[in-house]
């Protein structure tokens, strides 16, 4: 059964800080009293033990969304080249056509 933690803008319960020292909040209230006093958890602390674990923090999640976004438009931009290529194959075909003609013109006319 998992502990039931809550997040706390302050410390009221001794000693009042993470174990790190840190007091900056928010910092997550373990409500789990040992010889120390009450264990508090700081975010940086969350956030060392969560990579510990292989999860990934909101600063990696906001490259990886910025890197996503690239990729997208990256893909967005040689769909649109893939399909100028691909009109641009078909003016080719069309400029044969148009010589094709001519040519037959010519002969016509000749
Ligand atoms: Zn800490």
């Amino acid at each position: 059964m998992a502990f039931q933690f809550r997040v706390v803008e302050s410390a009221a319960v001794y000693p009042a800080r993470c174990r790190c020292g840190s007091v900056k909040a928010p910092l997550v209230d373990t409500l789990i009293n040992d010889a120390l006093g009450r264990l508090y958890v700081c975010s940086r602390c969350v956030a060392q033990m969560a990579a510990l674990l292989g999860w990934t923090s909101p600063e990696d999640m906001s490259v990886r969304e910025v890197a996503f976004q690239q990729l997208g438009a990256t893909v967005a931009r040689l769909g649109r080249e893939l399909a100028e290529a691909k009109a641009a194959q078909l003016t080719v075909v069309d400029v044969e056509e148009l010589l094709r003609r001519a040519r037959e013109g010519e002969g016509v006319a000749a």
